[in-house]
């Protein structure tokens, strides 16, 4: 029997879908059902935004520290499931038990710090230049709010943008990706329990183009946060600034590694092959280029090849294994395309992998072998896009600033690292590179939520989720000014007058 979820409208779960219905496979082993969910469309999405639009009347006076409390609430009813979330991810998605952990883990963290957001959300209060007048700023809510979701974080990501927009007083229309409804589900079960109100959470399953679409062109929705491809987007950006919405975007990566001479090796390899294979390589920080120092690329690269050998594949249920599926065949295609450019490029040499992982088990899900290139150059097409699997391309520099280069030659902007033991080195890294996040002897991922995530160039539109950077995306300023002297004072004139 195969588990049926359903839509969550307005306070009710609808098992219909107005185009049907659509299954979840597990990319593992495509025999195994995860569930069947409803394929949702326009029609959904009018109902959603309507709920949305009227339960925003009464969400947004409730006190922030009470819409916070839920919030608290939903973090610790993630608490107690962690494990049987992480074990629906990993079944849906592919990545292994610990990273679907960690996913868990991360909606945890942004729900506690999220509600504390609802005893701060800071404003100003600032002197006037007249007497008996008083400034201030406030945070306001800012209403609709169209939530467009990636599969490669099913829990981390939406939490990120639904927990901070509630605790603001937006309330939310949930689009997550379609590889990955269970978890969107289970999230928006576990909201319900902690007592959102109806109308104020609504969950619409089904496709970018049936689901996504909708959102973008309702003329309640008034701001879309989206965390996808740079492809998806731009054309995101562009129906919403045709209609003057409010939208953030968190886009792709190309993230770089740079090892220096004098870098602890042993470090440096182990934060490379997690940063590169985690996931799959299937992050938008996850470490796609590794750029290494001519005096120790060959024994780098020599040791990097072995141990990406020998990591063990399959499925992550399975504690033993270190690397997963990628998400669908679709996937695996668009990885074997690049891998079949770059090997038809100038000069690249591929090393390892470079194939479909097959034979027994492997027959059954979306497996690729971890893949490396060397002696990449920075205009090559592996170079520079996006490839979201377990590919790398390897460059070998002559110097700090070549390094520096190559790091910054892709239009993306999002992650990047340096392997260094000096200091000098390590500031000058964290100044020149163009990214929104910089590690020091750390892989290019393993973000924590406490600070500003998100990217410069086209990895997104400048905004940053979690931190108190996120409430800039889920708010806008009132400036409040009390005129208490009981007569008209005019600024910029009275008080210059003479
Ligand atoms: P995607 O194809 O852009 O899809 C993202 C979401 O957008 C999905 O829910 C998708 O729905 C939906 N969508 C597709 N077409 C749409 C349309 N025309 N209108 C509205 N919504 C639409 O990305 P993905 O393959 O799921 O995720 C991988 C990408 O996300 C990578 O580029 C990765 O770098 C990026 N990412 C970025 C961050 C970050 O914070 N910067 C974090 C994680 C991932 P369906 O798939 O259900 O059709």
């Amino acid at each position: 029997m195969v588990e049926k979820y359903k839509n969550y409208i307005n306070g009710e779960w609808i098992a219909d879908g107005s185009l049907g219905t659509f299954k979840n496979i597990n990319p593992a082993n495509t025999d195994d059902i995860v569930g069947e969910f409803p394929s949702s469309g326009k029609e959904e999405v009018d109902a959603a935004v309507a709920a949305a639009k009227e339960a925003f009347k009464s969400w947004r006076l409730v006190p922030a520290p009470k819409r916070a409390d839920i919030i608290k609430r939903a973090g610790d009813i993630l608490v107690e499931r962690k494990e049987e979330l992480a074990r629906l991810m990993t079944r849906e998605m592919g990545k292994i038990l610990i990273e679907t952990r960690g996913d868990v883990q991360e909606g945890i963290d942004t729900a506690y710090y999220a509600a504390g957001e609802g005893r701060r959300m800071f404003g100003d209060t600032v002197p006037c230049e007249l007497p008996n007048k008083f400034g201030m700023s406030v945070r306001m809510p800012i209403g609709v709010c169209g939530m467009i979701t990636p599969w490669n974080f099913p829990i981390a990501i939406p939490t990120w943008k639904i927990f901070p927009a509630l605790v603001c007083g937006n309330t939310v229309v949930f689009k997550p990706a379609s590889d990955t409804p269970a978890s969107a589900v289970k999230l928006v079960e576990i909201l319900e329990e902690a007592g959102i109100p109806k109308g104020v959470v609504n969950l619409v399953n089904g496709t970018g183009k049936n689901v996504g679409e909708a959102i973008l062109h309702h003329p309640d929705v008034a701001l879309v946060a989206f965390t996808g491809s740079s492809e998806i987007g731009r054309h995101i950006a562009e129906v919403c600034g045709k209609h003057l919405k409010r939208v953030s975007l968190e886009l792709g990566g190309k993230n770089g590694q740079i090892v220096m001479d004098d870098a602890n090796l042993e470090l440096a390899l182990e934060g490379a092959l997690w940063g590169a294979f985690g996931t799959t390589g299937q992050r938008c920080t996850a470490t796609s280029r590794i750029i290494l120092h001519r005096k120790i690329a060959d024994e780098f690269i020599e040791r990097f090849v072995q141990l990406a050998q020998n990591l063990k594949i399959g499925n992550g249920l399975d504690e033993s294994v270190q690397m997963g599926p990628l998400i669908n065949q679709r996937q695996r295609e668009i990885v074997h395309n690049y891998v079949e450019i770059g090997k038809n490029e100038d000069k690249a040499k591929l090393l390892i992998g470079g194939e479909y992982l097959t034979g027994g088990e492997y027959d059954k899900g979306f497996f690729y072998k971890p893949t490396v290139f060397v002696d990449v150059k920075p205009d090559m097409r592996i170079a520079k896009e996006e490839i979201f699997g377990p590919v790398v391309a390897v460059f070998t520099v002559d110097s700090f600033d070549e390094a520096i280069d190559v790091i910054n030659s892709t239009s993306y902007g999002l992650s990047s690292s340096i392997y260094t033991q000096d200091v000098n080195q390590a500031f000058r890294a964290l100044r020149d590179i163009e990214t929104g996040i910089t590690y020091v002897n750390g892989p290019t991922i393993g973000a924590e939520i406490q600070l500003p995530f998100g990217g410069v160039k086209d990895t997104g539109n400048g905004h940053r989720e979690s931190s108190h950077t996120v409430l800039d995306i889920f708010t806008e300023w009132k400036s409040i000014y009390v005129d208490y002297s009981g007569k008209l004072q005019r600024a910029q004139i009275d008080t210059y007058e003479e």
